[in-house]
């Protein structure tokens, strides 16, 4: 075997030996909610696609017809020969629904997150994350060189100690924050880490990859806040953005590296991605409805009420959370057993999330088989 084979069996045993090692299943997505894994149709609480739009005819059409109209691929970055002129009318209402002056559509929420932070930021600068951001923030942070210190979850006395003690010693300061939790399905503070931001001459963004726009508020708008999302989840096609001045997007265009240097997307993913926000723009019981599953899942099982429609039922244990997730399958419910480093150690949890498109019997069932496993 070779040598490099050789050291990474080893790395895989010991990920393995921890119940951390990760494998791909085939899963097919079919119709609603379900989907089918290993010949066995499921019924999925572990969907990104909360509004249910990446199965709505109108999106898939809209996606249909500018794919026999302008092919399959880009064909190069934005700044190349890529900047179709889809992205125009998408760019524009995301900034109107964030309630911002501009917007700029990137490859991934991923590389909106590590483009903006790093183009943003360098070594003399300091960034203060709460403890529970996304991976993808923490890439950026580090891809910047900037200093790195952590906060408390939602804890802004914890972010404003930080404060007082380090930004004096750094010249530009940003503070990182999820405004939806992906892993607990909890809200940031975001007027009181916004206040925090002006009093300490610093920027706050948040990354929104998990809002389902239900009660998008038209001006927060403010110079020092940047709004990141993403259109792979409840937008329900692919790719992120970035919202916020238009002067902050003048920049990153010459600035954000993951937006210079990577190819434009498919204008099939821009096209279905406008139709489905002219959709929530259009419709805001759609956008009410995951979160009503969420709270009457949560009343049922007399769980703290639920904040969004992402519920954490926290195990602690890796293995333990691996178990009841085949415990679950086997009874037809697909739910992640989400565990570190996506999580803190020894906070591996079911990771449930609720959808438009989930009935009221069938989060009564889930709750009713979850409630025998626990
Ligand atoms: C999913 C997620 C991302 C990544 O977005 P993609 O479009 O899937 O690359 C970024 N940030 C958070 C908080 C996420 O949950």
């Amino acid at each position: 075997m070779p040598a490099l084979d050789d050291i990474l069996h080893q790395k895989l045993e010991r990920l393995e030996a921890k119940h951390a090692r990760r494998t791909l299943h085939e899963t097919a997505h079919e119709e609603g909610i379900g989907v089918m894994r290993s010949g066995k149709q499921l019924l999925s609480f572990s969907s990104n696609d909360y509004l249910g739009l990446s199965k709505h005819p109108e999106v898939i059409n809209a996606g249909v017809k500018a794919l026999s109209y302008y092919g399959a691929g880009a064909g190069a970055s934005r700044l190349v020969t890529g900047n179709h002129p889809l992205y125009g009318a998408l760019e524009t209402r995301l900034a109107a629904i964030k309630g911002t002056a501009s917007a700029l559509v990137f490859g991934s929420g991923y590389l909106a997150n590590i483009g903006v932070i790093s183009a943003l930021m360098s070594k003399d600068d300091l960034i203060i994350a709460d403890k529970l951001v996304h991976a993808c923030m923490l890439d950026g942070a580090k891809l910047s060189g900037a200093k790195l210190l952590r906060f408390l979850h939602n804890d802004t006395q914890d972010a404003a100690r930080l404060l007082v003690e380090h930004r004096g010693n750094a010249r530009h300061c940003l503070i990182l924050t999820e405004t939806v939790f992906s892993m607990d399905g909890d809200l940031a503070p975001i007027e009181t880490l916004q206040k925090l931001a002006n009093e300490h001459d610093a920027w706050l963004l948040s990354d929104d990859a998990h809002g389902v726009f239900e009660s998008e508020v038209k001006d927060q708008g403010s110079e020092n806040y940047i709004q990141i999302g993403t259109l792979s989840k409840a937008i329900g096609t692919y790719g992120g953005y970035v919202c916020g001045s238009k002067t902050l997007i003048d920049y990153l265009i010459s600035s954000a590296r993951s937006f210079i240097f990577s190819t434009a997307l498919p204008p099939a993913v821009i096209a279905a991605a406008d139709k489905a926000l002219e959709i929530i723009a259009q419709n805001p019981e759609l956008c009410a409805t995951p979160l009503r599953n969420a709270r009457h899942f949560t009343d049922i099982l007399e769980l703290p009420q639920a904040t969004s429609q992402i519920v954490p039922i926290i195990i602690g244990d890796n293995a333990k959370t691996l178990d009841i997730a085949a415990a679950l399958e086997a009874r037809g419910l697909l739910i992640s057993a989400i565990r570190p480093p996506t999580v803190p150690q020894g906070t591996a949890r079911l990771r449930i999330t609720f959808s438009t498109l989930h009935s009221e019997q069938e989060v009564e069932a889930l709750a009713k088989t979850l409630k025998s496993l626990l």
